[in-house]
This record gives C-alpha cells, sequence and structure tokens, in this order.
C-alpha cells in the first residue's frame, strides 16, 4: 500500500478485525481504539477492539466501552490489526501476541518514537494525537460518523493536548475539534467524568505527593516517587495518580518533571514531562522507552531507589546538570 493511501479502504464486511493499543492505556489510546472501533462496526461484522487490562473506570462512561474484551489466546486468527497510539511493539503487554496472528498489522500513531512495526505504517508527528490522526483519515467517510464515534475522538484530542495548552495542539486540532463538536457531543459528561469524578483518597494522595517531592538540581527538576506502599496507604489504584507530574512540572523554575510508579518490587514506570526545550524522549530512549519531545516515559526493571540513582546520574551527563 503506498504511503497515502487510507488503510480505511482495505477493510471489507467479511474483514476479521483486531484493534490494540498499549499497556497503561490513556485518553488517547481508549478514545482512538474506541473511535475507529465503532466506526469499522458499520463496515466489518468482526471488530473486535481489545484493551490490556480493566478499562479505568473514569472511561466507563464512553460510548462502545461495552464492546472492549481483554484477549484470550484462542487460535482466532485476524485479517488486520490495527495497532493505534503505539510507539512499540513491546508495549502492547498481552496483546502483542495477536500481531502473529494478524495477516496486516496496521501502526496508526503520533509519537516521534514509533518504530515503523506494521505492515503499514501511518505515523504523523504533527497530530496533536492519535485520535485527531484517526479522525483526519475517518472524514472521507463522513456519512459514517456520529456522535459516538465523535465524543471517542474528542475525547482523545482533548486529554492528549492537555485540553488545548500543549504545544502540540495546531490549527488543524482547533479545527478537528470544531468539526467534531458539529457532532453535539456532551462535553460536560466527558469533563465530569474524566476530571470532576476524583475519588476523595486519590485527592488526599495528591496533597501527601505535593508535601514531598523532591526538588533537585537547584530547582530545574522535580521528582515525585510513588510507592506500592503509598497507593496502599491511600488505597488507590495506579492508574488513579496520572496528572500529578503537571503539578510538579508547573513550578516556576522546573525545567523537568519525573515521576516514579513502583509497579511491583522489580519494575518501575517512569514518566517525563518537560516544559521549554529539553527533549525528555531522547531522555526516555535511554531507558528503552519513547514518547514525544515533551512528555515521554519509559518501564525498567529494578528497585526504585536504583533506578531514581540512574536517572539523576544520567541527567547530570546528558544536561550537564
Ligand atoms: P506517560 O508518562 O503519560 O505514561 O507517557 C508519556 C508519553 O510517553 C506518552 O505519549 C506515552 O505513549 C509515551 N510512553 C510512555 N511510556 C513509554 C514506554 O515505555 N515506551 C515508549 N516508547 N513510550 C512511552
Ligand atoms: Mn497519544
Amino acid at each position: 500500500m503506498s504511503v497515502n493511501e487510507n488503510p480505511i479502504s482495505l477493510i471489507k464486511e467479511e474483514s476479521k478485525i483486531a484493534i490494540i493499543s498499549h499497556m497503561s492505556p490513556d485518553g488517547d489510546s481508549i478514545g482512538s481504539i474506541l473511535g475507529l472501533g465503532l466506526f469499522l462496526m458499520n463496515i466489518s461484522k468482526d471488530v473486535n477492539i481489545y484493551i490490556d487490562e480493566k478499562l479505568p473506570s473514569r472511561y466507563d462512561f464512553l460510548p462502545g466501552s461495552q464492546f472492549l474484551k481483554v484477549y484470550k489466546d484462542d487460535n482466532k486468527k485476524f485479517d488486520f490489526c490495527f495497532v493505534l497510539d503505539c510507539g512499540d511493539a513491546d508495549r502492547l503487554g498481552h496483546n502483542q501476541s495477536i500481531l502473529s496472528k494478524s495477516s496486516t498489522i496496521i501502526n496508526i500513531d503520533h509519537h516521534i518514537s514509533n518504530t515503523n512495526f506494521g505492515d503499514v505504517n501511518i505515523i504523523n508527528t504533527n497530530m496533536s494525537s492519535t485520535c485527531e490522526l484517526i479522525f483526519s483519515l475517518l472524514k472521507n467517510y463522513i456519512n459514517k460518523l456520529n456522535k459516538d464515534i465523535a465524543t471517542c475522538l474528542y475525547m482523545g484530542i482533548l486529554t492528549d493536548t492537555g485540553n488545548f495548552i500543549y504545544d502540540n495542539t495546531t490549527a488543524n486540532t482547533h479545527k478537528a475539534v470544531s468539526e467534531l463538536m458539529e457532532y453535539n457531543i456532551d462535553i460536560n459528561i466527558i469533563v465530569q467524568n474524566l476530571y470532576q469524578n476524583k475519588s476523595l483518597n486519590s485527592i488526599r494522595f495528591l496533597g501527601h505527593v505535593l508535601n514531598n517531592f523532591k526538588i533537585l538540581f537547584n530547582g530545574k527538576a522535580a521528582l515525585v516517587v510513588v510507592t506500592q506502599e503509598l497507593l496502599k496507604e491511600y488505597d488507590i489504584e495506579l492508574d488513579e495518580i496520572d496528572g500529578v507530574i503537571n503539578y510538579v512540572r508547573d513550578i516556576e523554575g522546573v525545567e523537568i518533571a519525573i515521576l516514579l510508579k513502583e509497579i511491583t518490587d522489580d519494575e518501575v514506570k517512569i514518566s517525563f514531562r518537560s516544559k521549554y526545550d529539553i527533549d525528555v524522549n531522547d531522555l526516555a530512549k535511554r531507558f528503552n522507552g519513547g514518547g514525544h519531545k515533551k512528555a515521554a516515559g519509559a518501564r525498567v526493571k529494578g528497585n526504585i531507589g536504583t533506578v531514581e540513582n540512574n536517572i539523576i546520574n544520567q541527567l547530570k551527563l546528558d544536561l550537564g546538570w
């Protein structure tokens, strides 16, 4: 297929389709798999949307969430596997085994670090989000779009642009959003579910974190460390703490924010955020991760204290701090 062709045109009524994204799903990954999934259900009778683990409950309200399944290896084969918002196949978690069961892998993403692991690769780093990119592909089929699909895509654009404040937000992003809003999507419902329905415990936890994070390198870096013990103390789930990192990035003088989440005794999820010119995608690559210039992450093996030291040393080396 030529790079200019729209992969949607490959899909026929009898096509067997899988749609997947990365582990620890975020708004853009969920919005894109649901938006594309609902759209393709208009064409094919065999559309399977797989999520790596449980959907975080704040996304339950989304149209199509009832179709999300956890993949069970049952030897089902697929004609097409759409992999959305996922820079490298290792981030697929349990769903990675679907790739070898699929004749054609269609990789659609906006990460600069994407490894082009698909048979078809539609990578556009100028897009704010995979949802914006999906919308650009679906616009040729305007009569098959509807409020439900628009709701999912809008939600992904909203979250990946930090509610339209990050510099990945372009004129094209706003045009896409304007067109999606024509479908009369209920923005109140989206905002209330995503941002105004937090557990009391998660807000108390935020209070703790904001009293205990570390400031490094004369105020240029802020580091938040979240251990399993702390999550237990506040009785919250790992997926409830996304967003914590933005608070410390917002501090005057802070150029880079780092969040370390202890997944197990031997595995740590790293998130990096930068404010100005530091390219955290480069930094994340040092830890076999990736992402974007101003938001990137990695998963590494090791004890959380050791990982913290390694990151501090890497910052000294890379930034001369
Ligand atoms: P977050 O810190 O919110 O998990 O991720 C920030 C950005 O980096 C997102 O675009 C996300 O997709 C990407 N990212 C996070 N973790 C990884 C990782 O382990 N590998 C790669 N390649 N990208 C990641
Ligand atoms: Mn994204």
